[in-house]
């Protein structure tokens, strides 16, 4: 498309949590499905280079991209939502901004002048959100600005969309997310929160071109008119976000709002084109009307924090769409699984799922849960620590080195099956300086995985920085744990099995990061379909019984 990039910034008022990133996906799914090539970006206000350092708890999950880069949870709704790779890029923070001021200014580049919030971190902010745009390789850039309205964090975030408004008139647009909150005491909906928040913004210089109000109740046209009226926005500019019954409901429920058609009218496009969502629509379908249902337990330290394992949970229900599955995730705490609960736990389950993590806390659980699955043939999937915690498993209870252990956990233990990588030991800061990103992987033929993926060479990504120890390959190969992915270039194994077991992986990679709605990821399809063929075969004993 031969036009400039069009940049919109979504701002959220009222409340945190409202859902800017779904409806940012949201926004640019159905610019997508016109036939534009869209962009998502995140800009978060707070001092973290990345959210690489913060504990989950903080944040939940941290996203990593190909470039390898340690992101904000949005960017996995971003990529599953248009299956087009982030960067980078796609991720801005205040500390990053500032870093690159404060190095450019270390540099003298600034020659002299007196280095300040306005006007040069807010270039930097403009920059970084113009970067996108620059490449041509996009038509539209969504730049999702977290936090709330008139936190004193975001201010910089504000001010350099009103510049960019006023500098390129044309070209931007202002979708502001707020809340619509119902007082059943009253048994209205009240507008007023909207109105402040919209008013908090013209105080900073920036009008709001579009409003999307998230609400439990239908937006009666008297609420809407109101809204409209006093945020001065028009009418039809005033878009009803109703809770969805799953987040990927949200893109229908904005096509028929004609969020899309506003946005492109106020952008002065004419696009004639109808959004083509004929794929998504049968991902839905499949998705809400399943033939089958499995429960699956995923084992991990944070599973009362959801958001912690987003993308795995997200991954489940590709897969599970994909093959007519519903897929139940059990959350089971690591920290409190134990022999005695064992059965309780996991004795109604149809795989288990082991997360990834750091740290020492939770880990016997998870060795608890892999022997259950290695000796019950229950079909198991370890990701990342899951697959180091099989490892050692395997190594305790079945070659006998009864007390081996990853180095990051016990950094003296006879039996190192997991250890430090070698680019590793030298290393002495935190943050970003695991081994992240994609890297290859080869197959070896006649694997589960290779079946999954129906290809030898594959790409995932990466987020540690403990390896399976290479010294004592042999011995898990002839004891029948098999490296049946490795790294071409470094030997590191990515993938473990387990002859004689119907379904045990463990993959150093995280496959999550890269399942989409248009391409639900193969190892998840095939533990899915694994657990369904260990659910119909317990259904078949229990008939015989
Ligand atoms: N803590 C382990 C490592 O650094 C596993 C990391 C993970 O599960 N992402 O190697």
């Amino acid at each position: 498309m031969n036009q400039s990039t069009k940049y919109v910034f979504v701002t959220g008022g009222v409340t945190s949590s409202l859902g800017k990133g779904i409806i940012s996906a949201s926004l640019a799914k159905l610019l997508q499905a016109r036939g534009y090539r869209v962009t998502i970006q995140k800009l978060d206000p707070y001092i973290n280079v990345d959210p690489g350092t913060l504990n989950p708890y903080e944040h939940g999950e941290c996203y990593v991209t190909d470039d390898g880069a340690e992101t904000d949870l949005d960017l996995g709704h971003y990529e599953r939502f248009l299956n087009v790779s982030t960067s980078q890029a796609n991720n801005v923070t205040t500390g990053r901004i500032y870093q690159s001021v404060i190095n450019k200014e270390r540099k003298g580049e600034y020659l002299g002048k007196t280095v300040q919030i306005v006007p040069h971190i807010t270039d930097e902010i403009k920059r970084c959100v113009q970067i996108l745009g620059s490449k041509s390789e996009f038509d539209f850039v969504i730049t999702e600005i977290g936090g709330t309205v008139g936190d004193i964090e975001s201010l910089p975030y504000i001010e350099a969309v009103r510049q960019m408004k006023w500098e390129k008139p044309n070209d931007v647009l202002v979708v502001h997310l707020t809340l619509i909150p119902y007082l059943s005491a009253a048994g209205e909906l009240k507008t007023k929160p909207t109105q402040h928040s919209v008013k908090q913004l013209l105080e900073f210089g920036v009008q709001p071109d579009v409003l999307v109000c998230r609400t439990e109740h239908e937006l009666t046209p008297s609420v809407r008119s109101k809204v409209a009226r006093f945020c001065n926005v028009k009418l039809n500019a005033v878009i009803q976000s109703i809770d969805a019954e799953t987040i990927y409901d949200v893109p229908l429920l904005m096509l028929e709002e004609k969020f899309d058609e506003v946005v492109l009218e106020k952008l002065n496009l004419k696009n004639r084109r109808k959004p083509d969502l004929k794929k998504w629509m049968q991902f839905l379908d499949r998705y809400k009307n399943p033939k089958h249902q499995v429960k699956i337990a995923l084992v991990g330290k944070y599973v009362e924090l959801k958001d912690a394992y987003k993308s795995i949970a997200e991954a489940f229900d590709h897969a599970g769409a994909a093959n007519e599955v519903k897929v139940d995730i059990k959350w089971v705490h690591s920290e409190t699984l134990t022999e005695r609960n064992l059965e309780e736990e996991l004795g109604d389950v149809d795989g288990i799922l082991v997360a990834p993590g750091f740290g020492s806390r939770g880990i016997d659980g998870k060795l608890t849960a892999i022997r259950y699955a290695r000796e019950e043939k229950v079909p198991f999937f370890g990701i990342c620590l899951g697959m180091q915690c099989a490892v050692i498993e395997f190594a305790r209870n079945v070659l006998g080195y009864e007390k081996a252990h990853s180095t990051e956990i016990k950094e003296y233990t006879p039996h190192p099956v997991i250890s430090l990588m070698a680019e590793q030991k030298s290393i002495t800061t935190l943050g970003g300086t695991m081994r992240l990103g994609a890297y290859p992987c080869e197959l070896s033929e006649g694997s589960i995985s290779y079946k999954a993926y129906g290809e030898k060479h594959i790409e995932e990504r990466h987020r540690h920085r403990f390896e399976f120890n290479n010294d004592y390959l042999a011995a898990f190969e002839k004891a029948g744990m098999k490296a049946t992915g490795v790294n071409p270039d470094s030997q590191l194994v990515e993938i473990v099995e387990l002859d004689g077991h119907p379904h045990f992986v463990g993959a150093q990679f995280h496959p999550e990061y890269k399942s989409t709605v248009a391409k639900p990821h193969p190892l998840f399809q095939s533990f899915v379909k694994a657990a369904r063929k260990y659910a119909k075969s317990k259904d078949r004993a229990a008939v015989a019984e």
